[in-house]
């Protein structure tokens, strides 16, 4: 089976890791009977700090999968220490607000130098998967875009006017706390999506969107110029899982961003922002179907969809792609 998921951080690496483990992937014959899973990043959160180009979801992705991630957190990289940082803080360089770590800046020094010697970031991707293991599971990991772009969040300035942050200081340095007025993503309009993401999600038997931030994740993710239509056109049942339980994110300030947009905070609000191309869509026990208004036709289950632990995660991906494999019986011969 080829799955295609669109992914942010956390929420999307986490989810990714436990599909890996919800894969059957004991092909009888000896051979390589595994599913391939595609995982498309999003990269409207990347940023240039200290003449580094750091692309956080795609290492939060690749440390996860790999098994080198920072557990309690959720990113950055597992005994990671931050002499350089301190250095650079006491020489007034880069901002404290962010955290590079040592081991973490080797991931960016060899990023940018990958870049810089005109690798696009889709080659530069594949060659920091290849570090953390993950063709040998099976995956494959595309930035959305090789066009630089970036997530900026207008807010008030000081004179009563607007003025747009780079979403990693609206989120990381100001905890999303200043009132968003709206979204913009810098480069969008001249972004294409990067090599082989459409044909991923239109020859996909099967798309998962996990459970990371609608607007600055998969949002972000949606607005590459082909995606939305791939995902309309697929044949691929398209199932996916809400960020919000109860209507509050697990995590991070998902809330904060569907505000500014108009949007329901709820599992409900969050299915209406994919209805035209979602076919099943899990929710949380607390947003049971009965109770709550989703987009007509679409397939809804209730579950636990607390991520607590790795088989927690492993059990969330299994309902997943137990509603896709029903989806698709259901689907077959649609095309
Ligand atoms: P980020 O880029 O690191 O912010 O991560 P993502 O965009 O991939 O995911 C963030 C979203 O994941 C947040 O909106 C959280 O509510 C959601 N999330 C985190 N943990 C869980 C969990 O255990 N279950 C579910 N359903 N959602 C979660
Ligand atoms: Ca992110």
């Amino acid at each position: 089976m080829q799955i295609t998921v669109l992914a942010g951080g956390v929420g999307g690496a986490r989810f990714t890791r436990g599909l890996l483990a919800a894969l059957p992937h004991d092909g009888h014959d000896g051979s390589d009977g595994r599913s391939q899973v595609t995982v498309v990043g999003n990269t409207g959160d990347d940023i240039t700090l200290v003449g580094l180009r750091v692309c956080p979801d795609l290492d939060t992705l690749l440390y996860t999968l790999g098994g080198a991630v920072d557990e309690a957190q959720g990113w950055g990289r597992a005994d990671e220490t931050t002499e350089v940082a301190g250095e650079l803080a006491a020489l007034g360089v880069g901002p404290e607000w962010f955290t590079l770590g040592d081991r973490d800046l080797a991931t960016h020094l060899a990023r940018t130098r990958w870049l810089a010697q005109g690798l696009t970031l889709s080659q530069v991707t594949e060659r920091l998967a290849a570090r953390w293991g993950l063709p040998q599971q099976g995956v494959r990991l595309l930035p959305a875009t090789d066009t630089p772009i970036e997530t900026h969040v207008v807010v008030d300035d000081d004179e009563g006017g607007e003025q747009a942050l780079h979403f990693q200081e609206w989120w990381v340095r100001h905890h999303a706390a200043l009132p968003a007025h709206r979204f913009t993503v810098a480069g969008l309009a001249q972004a294409s999506a990067a090599p082989q993401v459409l044909d991923a999600i239109r020859s996909a038997d099967l798309v998962l969107l996990p459970p990371s931030n609608p607007v600055v994740s998969i949002g972000i993710i949606l607005g590459v110029p082909g995606v939305r239509e791939a995902l309309r056109g697929t044949r691929a049942p398209v199932v996916g899982v809400s960020p919000l339980l109860g209507g509050r994110p697990v995590r991070g300030h998902a809330d904060a961003c569907l505000r500014p947009l108009g949007v329901e905070v709820s599992a409900a609000g969050v299915a209406g922002l994919y209805a035209d191309f979602l076919d099943g869509w899990l929710v949380d026990t607390a947003d049971d179907p009965a109770t709550a208004d989703y987009p007509s036709g679409l397939r809804v289950r209730s579950l636990d969809l607390l991520m607590r632990d790795q088989e927690g995660a492993a059990r969330l991906a299994g309902a997943a792609l137990e509603l896709g494999r029903e989806l698709l019986g259901a689907t077959a011969g649609r095309g």
